[in-house]
Order: C-alpha cells, then sequence, then structure tokens
C-alpha cells in the first residue's frame, strides 16, 4: 500500500497546486476596456477565506485605481497581476482596518517598482477615534514617529520613492467633492460622505467616458443624496454584511438588503455588484440575495475574491 499510496498523494498535491496556480491566475482580461476586479470580497473577520475589501479598477488592461485595501488586498493585488506602477489613484473609503490594514504592505511592495510619479490617495478627514487621511498616513509614514517611517519617502519623495499626494475629504456637508487632483485625462473622481455609524466615511464615484462607476463603502444607506450620487451608475458597489433581520446597532453601520435594493433601484444602477460578506452574512446568502432582487429590478453579482466584473 505506502508504494501506492505515495504517488497517488504526489499526484493529488500536484493537482492541488495546479488548481491553487490557477486560481492564483485569475485576472481581468486584458483586452477589456473597462472592468472593475473585486480583490477582497469580505469583512472584518478571518472566518470566511476572503480577503477584507480591495477593488481595482482596470483600463485597457492596466491596474489603475485601487479602491481600499483592508487585509488580504496585498495577496491578492499579486494574484490579479495588478501593478503599483500603473495605480493612477488609491481612494481609501474610511479607516477601519477592513479597508486599510494592507496599505503598507501594499506600499513597501511598490518600493521595489520603478515608479517615482506621484500617487493621489484619497480618503476622508477625521472624527472621534479615527484619524483623517494625513494623520493615517503620518501614523504610518513619518520619518520620525511613524510606525514604517523607513518607507516616510512616500510623504516628500524622497528616496526616490513615489510622493503621496494627499487628498483629504471633508466629510461635511453630505454634497459631492469634486476630487480635480486626483481626476486625469482617463478618468474623473467624485466622493461623498457616507453614513458608517460614528466612522467618518466617504463614497467614490468615478467617471470614465460615459461609464461610471461607483463605490458605496460601509454606509446603512441614510443619506439621501447618494441616491443621485449613484444615479445611473453602470457599476455600483454595495456591501452586505449583515442579514434583513440585523438588528438596530447593526444598521446604524450597515444597510440591511432590503435598503440595499430600494436604493439601486431608486438610483437606476444597470448591475449591482454585491459584496463585504462574512460568514455570518453568507449563512442566508441566497435568501438576503432574494430581498435585494425583490427591491432592485436590474442585474444583480455576487462578488468573490478576483471576481472579474467587464463594464465595457
Ligand atoms: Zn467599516
Amino acid at each position: 500500500m505506502p508504494s501506492l499510496f505515495k504517488p497517488i498523494c504526489l499526484a493529488l498535491l500536484a493537482l492541488t497546486l495546479a488548481s491553487a496556480a490557477e486560481a492564483g491566475a485569475i485576472s481581468c482580461p486584458a483586452d477589456s476596456p473597462l472592468a472593475v476586479q473585486a480583490l477582497g470580497s469580505g469583512g472584518p473577520i478571518a472566518d470566511d477565506g476572503r480577503s477584507s475589501t480591495a477593488y481595482l479598477v482596470w483600463i485597457d488592461g492596466a491596474s489603475r485605481i485601487l479602491v481600499d485595501a483592508g487585509g488580504g488586498a496585498f495577496l491578492r493585488f499579486g494574484e490579479a497581476g495588478a501593478r503599483f506602477d500603473d495605480l493612477d489613484f488609491i481612494g481609501l473609503s474610511h479607516f477601519h482596518t477592513d479597508h486599510s490594514a494592507d496599505l503598507p504592505a501594499l506600499l513597501k511592495s511598490g518600493f521595489f517598482s520603478k515608479r517615482t510619479r506621484p500617487l493621489p490617495i484619497a480618503g476622508p478627514s477625521g472624527g472621534g477615534p479615527f484619524p483623517g487621511l494625513q494623520n493615517f498616513l503620518s501614523a504610518m509614514l513619518d520619518r520620525e514617529r511613524g510606525a514604517y517611517g523607513y518607507l516616510s519617502g512616500y510623504l516628500d519623495g524622497s528616496g526616490g520613492l513615489a510622493k503621496l499626494e494627499q487628498i483629504e475629504v471633508p466629510v461635511t456637508p453630505d454634497t459631492p467633492v469634486a476630487l480635480t487632483a486626483a481626476s486625469n485625462e482617463r478618468f474623473g473622481v467624485e466622493a461623498l460622505s457616507v453614513p458608517h455609524g460614528p466612522v467618518p466615511a466617504v463614497a467614490f464615484r468615478l467617471r470614465l467616458g460615459e461609464a461610471t462607476l461607483v463605490f458605496a463603502s460601509d454606509q446603512n444607506g441614510s443619506n439621501p443624496a447618494f441616491v443621485d450620487f449613484a444615479r445611473d451608475a453602470d457599476l455600483l458597489v454595495m456591501h452586505m454584511p449583515i442579514p434583513q433581520e440585523a438588528d438596530q446597532a447593526a444598521r446604524n453601520l450597515h444597510a440591511p438588503p432590503e435598503t440595499i435594493g430600494s436604493i439601486a433601484q431608486a438610483a437606476g444602477a444597470k448591475t449591482l455588484l454585491l459584496s463585504h460578506f462574512m460568514a455570518r452574512s453568507l449563512a442566508n446568502l441566497d435568501e438576503n440575495v432574494g430581498v435585494v432582487r425583490s427591491r432592485y429590478g436590474g442585474r444583480v453579482i455576487v462578488a468573490e475574491d478576483l471576481a472579474c466584473v467587464p463594464v465595457q
């Protein structure tokens, strides 16, 4: 038996490694003019094999925009075949760990690239225990006091590193802000403050030619201005970490499925990408997606890590 068992085990191992390699090779089609890839479709609990929140926007086969960088984004970024050199913009929706914790790891990865051109990065202003973008970055990157002061070149462009051009978005008033410093010939960026309990948070709207992409961030859905912000989106990314029967404490932070469906319908979004799952919200996923569909007549896609959604 042992003489037979060993080759079988080796064969199974080779098959597993081959499968893992294939999974790691999942990427958006290089010939797609515009696609969104869910690098991380999970939330803050490490119980479902998913990376925390991160999305890539691919333009003509290049990884141009990163929205959020939660734990796991570093690994998925590499698996997706994304290039730090190609990034034109990083948007951080808020400073919960599951949206921001892998940023320094990605910056360190970029340390080994040839990139020197500046990189615009946007995030909300601070409030309560949460820093604004500038304090968040200096807490990590300040040469004297930062936890990763050895990467301080990202603050000032020294040492051959790409300077992060910081755009701190005021979280009041609740009207869209055009981020002209992040906009270029390929796309325009706007941000809108969204209610996420006590956490300062912003949603992002990207305009790329005729196409509109909206990343809702974590939010409870109670800012009526968000419907206009998401108006006619070709792709609306919304987070569904709680089930319909969630209690009020959870609903202060997150929109239940019914609210998500109502917002997508009112906005006239063409495609809704549901994301930010955990074991607790995956348990009755079909039921909760059904609640969304009962309110929304457009196309619904349930995100998985590395899933690619071509928009054009
Ligand atoms: Zn959050």
